[in-house]
């Protein structure tokens, strides 16, 4: 993995107001910790806005998260994109979506492109 992500940390309001910032960029992994203790993700997302309201919307869908802080919305859809890419999670289908507005590719889907 390009990027450490943080965590995992049960994802519920406790945690998400204890670990994350408000009104933040970010990305993030749920999933669940295997009886290995291995941190396994089912599915990957950002938020350009803010991460942590993001996952709040989504306690419950999952047990466990990981998440990273990014400077930007361009590093997080690059970043996001990298997750994607790398982990394959088995509950994310679709290729994550640039931010609206922007024309910015994929670097991995160019890379295989080339
Ligand atoms: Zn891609």
């Amino acid at each position: 993995m390009s990027i450490s992500l943080k965590g995992p940390h049960a994802l519920s309001f406790d945690a998400l107001q204890r670990v994350l910032p408000k009104g933040r960029t970010g990305i993030f992994a749920l999933g669940y910790v295997d009886s290995d203790g291995r941190f396994r993700v089912q599915s990957v997302g950002r938020d350009d806005y803010d991460v942590r309201a993001r996952l709040s919307e989504l306690i419950g869908s999952s047990t466990m998260f990981k998440f990273a802080v990014m400077p930007g919305s361009r590093e997080a859809f690059e970043e996001e994109c990298a997750l994607f890419h790398q982990l394959r999670p088995p509950s994310t289908i679709i290729h994550p979506v640039r931010p609206r507005g922007t024309n910015w590719q994929c670097p991995h889907c160019l890379q295989l492109s080339l």
